[in-house]
């Protein structure tokens, strides 16, 4: 193995237990990533020692609290290059940051008979939240669709004995007919994913931002996964709104962030009222803090958004010059291996998520999502786990994309920048242990 992985691996405390008896690949990267040494070490030392609650005291323990509290959001910044710490809003994970513009956004912009536009490949946090704004509202929920058109592996150039055997669904947006949606002037917010967690496509959300602002229309972005996946600048994108999570991206759980252009952010009512997000209280009326405290009523997860710093940083040293070189050259690696090991040793697959150009495309994360015909997807990760695997099974909180490829379930495995070539190739003899047990 490579110096650089074997480092990177190294700084993975639980990649090296065993599972069953096994030792555990861990492929369910998607769902949760693992924690780097440095989350680790930040996570002991604030819950240990540096515990006290944020922007309430006169003493020093709270003041170093703070401190790293307000130094994540810094780090955040940073990283996403959003243009003041105002725009930066901490909140419980991707989900509640698209709850908080649901409910928030459309209750300042929306009236009976608008339209919200979302993405068919979304997860149900883009789904959700905004049904519950529209149903209060009177609004409708338009959709932009996907290309569910299913041809064989061959076509998508995979090589292998079997591979008129397998199947693969493209699951590209279909963006030319956006304009569509947005030409009678109805809609007041589109609601995109940067990319799915079921088809593992990066849509074209410059695209998708262009279009949307011709018509005048804000765009939010479910970034939980993009974030990790992509570079991902808000100036230079010029999203509206970005979602993501710190446990996709190597921080803790239960902590989320909602990047907001000021100007929106500002006209928009608090999602939730009580502490620290206020500017003066009477029994009447309440006046509202400054961005982005504004949006962050009551005690923060203060731990848990400063691990958000130490995360941060070992995604920004990913991207250094040299280790961005290994990563890639593995992760293209991975790419072709699971894709033609799947299509054609495996055989009798349904590949969701391929787009046009094929899977050896920088449009495509590796991530695979799919079905051995005649085999349960819960069962195969049943036998999986029993072999160290972990993977993802079920509707991957996306039914009604699974439902457009009339399957109600499929296997998931979703690579990080620890997983390694032989982790895929250990996969795949797995995979076909628990086909030849199953079938
Ligand atoms: N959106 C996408 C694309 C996701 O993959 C996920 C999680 O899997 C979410 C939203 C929800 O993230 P969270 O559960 O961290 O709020």
């Amino acid at each position: 193995m490579n110096r650089i992985l074997e480092n990177i691996r190294a700084l993975f405390p639980a990649l090296s237990q065993k599972m069953n008896g096994v030792p555990l690949v861990y492929l369910d990267n998607a769902a949760t990533s693992q924690k780097p040494v440095e989350v680790l070490e930040l996570l002991k030392k604030m819950n240990g020692e540096v515990n006290a609650n944020v922007h309430r005291a006169m003493y020093e323990l709270s003041d170093r609290s703070t401190e790293l509290y307000e130094g994540a959001r810094e780090k955040v910044r940073q990283f996403i290059n959003a243009p003041e710490r105002g725009n930066v809003i901490f909140t419980s994970g991707t989900t509640a940051s698209i709850n908080l513009v649901a409910s928030s956004f459309c209750r300042r912009f929306l009236k009976a008979g608008d339209a919200i536009v979302i993405t068919a490949d979304s997860h149900h946090s883009n789904i959700v939240p905004w049904q519950l704004a529209a149903e209060s509202i009177g609004a409708e929920i338009r959709l932009l669709p996907i290309n569910t058109s299913k041809l064989s592996s061959c076509d998508y150039g995979a090589k292998g004995a079997n591979c008129g055997t397998s199947q693969c669904v493209n699951g590209e947006l279909l963006i030319d007919k956006l304009e569509e949606l947005l030409s009678d002037g109805k809609v007041k917010i589109v609601a995109a994913t940067h990319i799915s967690n079921v088809l593992g496509l990066v849509n074209p959300v410059e695209r998708i931002i262009k279009i949307s602002h011709a018509y005048n229309v804000p765009v939010l972005l479910d970034g939980a996964q993009g974030i990790v996946h992509e570079k991902v600048d808000v100036q230079a994108l010029d999203c509206d709104f970005y979602a993501f999570s710190a446990h996709k991206i190597y921080g803790e759980t239960g902590v989320g962030v909602l990047y907001g252009k000021r100007e929106i952010l500002e006209e928009m009512p608090p999602y939730m009222g009580g502490g620290d997000m206020v500017g003066t209280v009477t029994y009447k009326k309440t006046t509202y803090a400054e961005l982005p405290l504004k949006f962050e009523a009551g005690t923060p997860n203060f731990i848990g958004a400063s691990s958000l710093k130490p995360a941060l940083e070992y995604a920004e040293y990913l991207r250094e010059p040299e280790v961005r070189k290994v990563l890639k050259e593995e992760e293209s690696k991975i790419k072709r291996y699971m894709f033609n090991a799947l299509a054609c040793e495996v055989g009798d697959v349904e590949i969701y998520g391929v787009g046009d150009d094929g899977f050896e495309s920088e449009k495509k994360i590796p991530l695979f999502s799919f079905n051995v015909k005649g085999c349960n997807a819960g069962d195969i990760a049943q036998l999986l786990d029993k072999m160290g695997f972990a993977v993802r099974t079920g509707m991957m909180c996306a039914e009604p994309l699974l439902d457009s490829f009339g399957v109600n379930s499929v296997v998931r495995a979703s690579f990080a920048s620890y997983n390694t070539v032989e982790e895929a190739e250990k996969f795949i003899a797995a995979i076909n242990r628990a086909k030849s047990m199953l079938l």
